[in-house]
């Protein structure tokens, strides 16, 4: 379950706990007119990941009454993106096409009632007469037929004697409500067209607002949850029922904001637009947001996920900064992809007293990554090493390779550069250089510092490969249409190089290239042959810092990858940072990509060394400042906070002696965001301690394990997956309070008795 409680999770708790409903029932209804963006992603993990919580059920529903724009491949398509992300839907898909029938007999029902009639108005009369926000409308003088001719028209317009917009179906409620969706609201229209399902069955489909609800109450829904532009909809969705006397377990509406993201569009209508003129390679083009779109770029499920999670659920639109989705990836991919080392602009070095070759032992995975496995690295005389890390004439701060400044190759030798070849033109084509033989990486005993660590690879044994980089499709904050597409948001390079482990291995198909950023092996295009990656996302949120650079929005960057790295430094430190650096990966044993976080921004920093001063656990410490903190920081100054570090160390002091998890940590410190209460109160208001007593938790197993007999009985026939269910649920059911290690240990031996 999600750290906090949303609004939307406290309603449906407290409908359990009343006995409205037995069973909450969600659903997610798309209309099959495009592929779900990350927008409905959202949607998708609050219908499904409610349901899960509390144990209820999720439907897929396509909402296909238009039958204009519907299609199979969008069906394909939500079902695809629903089950990439990990949730599966009740029984099979559902079709509100399915219920055409009943909700026709409903419409004879309530013309029966003298609920609805047959209006014969034109289009723009009906526009007409139906008023202002200001002034009352009027009815239509056809709203004075009897029910019997409107019965009649009613079955003639379904079996299609009128062209379309002669007839539709109108509720008889009110001309003068002040709710404009009450006044007289459109049930049917006649559509002679075929529908994608239905053929030319139907001549009269359903207007949304009718069917919606209609829908719901025919599948069982009991928490029918939308965003917030119907708002306005639900006093016809609750007629409707009432009126029709469907009132025993009826489902309610509920509104939730959507999501917006800057620089990006989110109307299918648009996407669409994009897909149709060409602008894009389709629908599951990686720089599209749709979830198609993400996958094929890369993204993990997860991080999606956990974008939607940390966005939270709210009551009120908002745009939330798409830097947060590329965090919410590279927070994911930073703990478990391979490094390693790609030439995306090679220059060729000689390394002149070289002789021979040799393979270097390297790790896919830095220190902190708690993963295993390494590769063979070929090295030999002639390697290629990016032409950005080389400088003829270095502007000040430049740490890589120049004449007079040696560099380390990651994993292998110090190098010096002795001479520069150049063509007819001045370009460079060569570098020819010397190596240190007694500063090979993890045995280096030449004493000779240098500045940064660079990516090589060897030239015998390198390969070939294509790489894709992708910057914002719309170069506009707010972008509106095609006028804001941004030319340059895919720049393909053919030559990049490659060391051979990860064509000939495959560790991963997602990597990191190192000083690069993140990529991934085009599912579509990669063959070994002609391998192609695509990019991710950088390494660091480069754009938030052009941004601050005073340069306007609408200038897109010609080249916006490689603007702050780890190891390189375009932006160069300053020697105060780089000094701060080094402690930090030197002394304090922070990766480098924390300590470089920290070392390049006073305000982290200075807030960082002052916690240390409170509480000195520098790893963990450094993790909640350079992410939680660094947030806040954003657009905030230290003294406008509501916490400072002293009550941070004091959280970490929490987590460092077990009194709370990690998870909860979170949660505490989204409260001080907010309150400015020092985490202890926090703590004990909210009775967030850790438990941690097997006294306390062994009874919630023992309940997890009489409820789900069925997935008991798989785990004991060998399905050893579901350990993870059981945990996952004991933890639930503690509200994340329940200290993970103990829990597991305690499953174990319940299971295993
Ligand atoms: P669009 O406006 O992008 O065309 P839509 O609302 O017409 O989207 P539907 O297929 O009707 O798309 O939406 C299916 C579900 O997804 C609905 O419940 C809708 O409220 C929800 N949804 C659509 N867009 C968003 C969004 N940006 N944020 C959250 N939920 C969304
Ligand atoms: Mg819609």
């Amino acid at each position: 379950m999600s750290e906090h409680k949303d609004f939307l999770r406290t309603i449906v708790e407290e409908d359990l706990k009343s006995g409205k409903y037995k069973e909450v029932v969600t659903r997610f209804p798309p209309e099959p007119n495009g592929f779900p963006h990350i927008g409905h992603a959202k949607s998708i993990c609050i219908n499904f990941g409610i349901a899960n919580d509390y144990h209820g059920h999720c439907n897929l529903r396509m909402d296909d009454t238009n039958p204009t724009t519907e299609d199979t491949k969008y069906v394909e398509a939500l079902k695809d993106a629903v089950e990439w992300l990990g949730f599966r839907w009740d029984a099979d898909v559902r079709y509100t096409s399915d219920y055409f029938p009943n909700l026709y007999e409903y419409a004879v029902q309530l013309v029966r009632m003298g609920k609805a009639y047959v209006d014969s108005l034109t289009e723009e009369e009906i526009r007409e007469y139906r008023g202002t926000v200001t002034e009352p409308g009027r009815r239509s003088k056809y709203a004075e037929r009897s029910v019997e001719e409107n019965l009649d028209l009613l079955e003639r317009m379904k079996k299609g004697e009128f062209k379309d917009g002669e007839h539709i179906l109108r509720a008889k409620i009110d001309m003068s409500a002040s709710n404009m969706k009450m006044r007289d609201p459109l049930l049917y229209r006649i559509r002679n067209t075929d529908h994608y399902r239905t053929g030319d069955e139907w001549h009269i489909y359903p207007m949304y607002d009718f069917a919606h609800c209609l829908s719901d109450y025919i599948e069982g829904i009991t928490h029918s949850i939308c965003t917030l532009e119907f708002e306005n909809n639900r006093e016809l969705y609750d007629w409707i029922l009432d009126t029709l006397g469907l009132k025993v377990d009826r489902p309610y509406q509920h509104e939730f904001a959507r999501l917006g993201i800057n620089y990006t569009v989110m109307s299918k209508r648009k996407l669409l637009e994009l897909v149709n003129g060409g602008y894009v390679s389709g629908w599951d083009d990686p720089r599209m947001p749709t979830i198609a779109g993400y996958r094929r770029r890369g993204y993990t499920p997860e991080s999606i996920i956990n974008f939607c999670d940390t966005i939270g659920i709210a009551k009120a639109n908002s745009t939330v900064d798409v830097a947060q989705l590329e965090f919410a990836i590279r927070d994911d991919l930073n703990t478990k992809v391979p490094r390693v080392m790609c030439v995306l602009d090679p220059l060729k070095v000689t390394i002149v007293n070289y002789e021979g070759s040799e393979e270097l032992d390297a790790s896919y995975y830095p220190e902190d990554v708690p993963k295993e496995g390494s590769r063979k690295l070929p090295f030999s005389r002639e390697i290629y090493i990016d032409r950005e890390d080389f400088s003829e004439h270095p502007p000040a701060g430049y740490y890589r390779l120049t004449p007079d400044q040696p560099v380390r190759l990651k994993h292998a030798y110090i190098i010096s550069c002795k001479e520069v070849i150049k063509d007819a033109e001045g370009n460079i084509t060569e570098i020819k250089a010397e190596y240190y033989p007694d500063s090979k990486s993890g045995m280096d005993t030449s004493g000779i510092k240098v500045k940064s660590a660079i990516q090589w690879v060897d030239a015998a044994t390198a390969k070939k490969v294509e790489v894709r980089l992708y910057d914002r499709l719309y170069r506009n904050e707010m972008p509106e249409g095609l006028e804001d597409l941004n030319p340059n948001s895919l720049k393909v390079i053919e030559g990049a190089l490659i060391e051979p482990a990860v064509i000939t291995e495959k560790p991963d198909v997602r990597f990191q290239f190192e000083r690069e950023g993140y990529f991934f092996a085009d599912p579509v295009d990669y063959t070994d042959a002609h391998p192609v990656f695509n990019k991710i996302v950088g390494l660091k949120d480069s754009w938030a810092k052009k941004q601050d650079s005073g340069k306007p929005a609408q200038i897109a960057p010609a080249k916006p990858e490689k603007k702050v790295q780890i190891d390189g430094e375009v932006a160069p430190m300053s020697e105060a940072q780089q000094a701060l650096f080094d402690r930090y990966t030197g002394e304090l044993k922070l990766n480098s990509e924390v300590a470089n976080t920290l070392a390049r921004d006073a305000k982290l920093s200075s807030f960082y060394e002052e916690a240390l001063t409170t509480h000195s656990s520098p790893v963990a410490l450094a993790n909640i400042i350079a992410n939680e903190v660094a947030r806040e920081l954003k657009e905030q100054e230290i003294s406008e906070l509501k916490f400072n570090a002293a009550q941070i160390a004091a959280l970490v002091k929490m987590i460092d002696e077990g009194t709370i998890s990690t998870k909860i940590a979170k949660q505490v410190f989204e409260e001080m965001v907010q309150s400015g209460e020092a985490p202890s109160q926090i703590v004990e208001a909210k009775g967030l301690v850790q438990i941690s007593d097997p006294a306390q938790i062994n009874p919630i197993i023992d309940e997890v394990i009489a409820k789900n007999p069925d997935n008991v009985a798989k785990y004991k026939d060998g399905n050893t997956k579901l350990f993870g269910f059981f945990v996952g649920q004991v933890l639930k059911a503690t509200g994340g309070k329940a200290n993970p290690q103990v829990v597991n240990e305690l499953v174990e031996q319940k299971l295993n008795q």
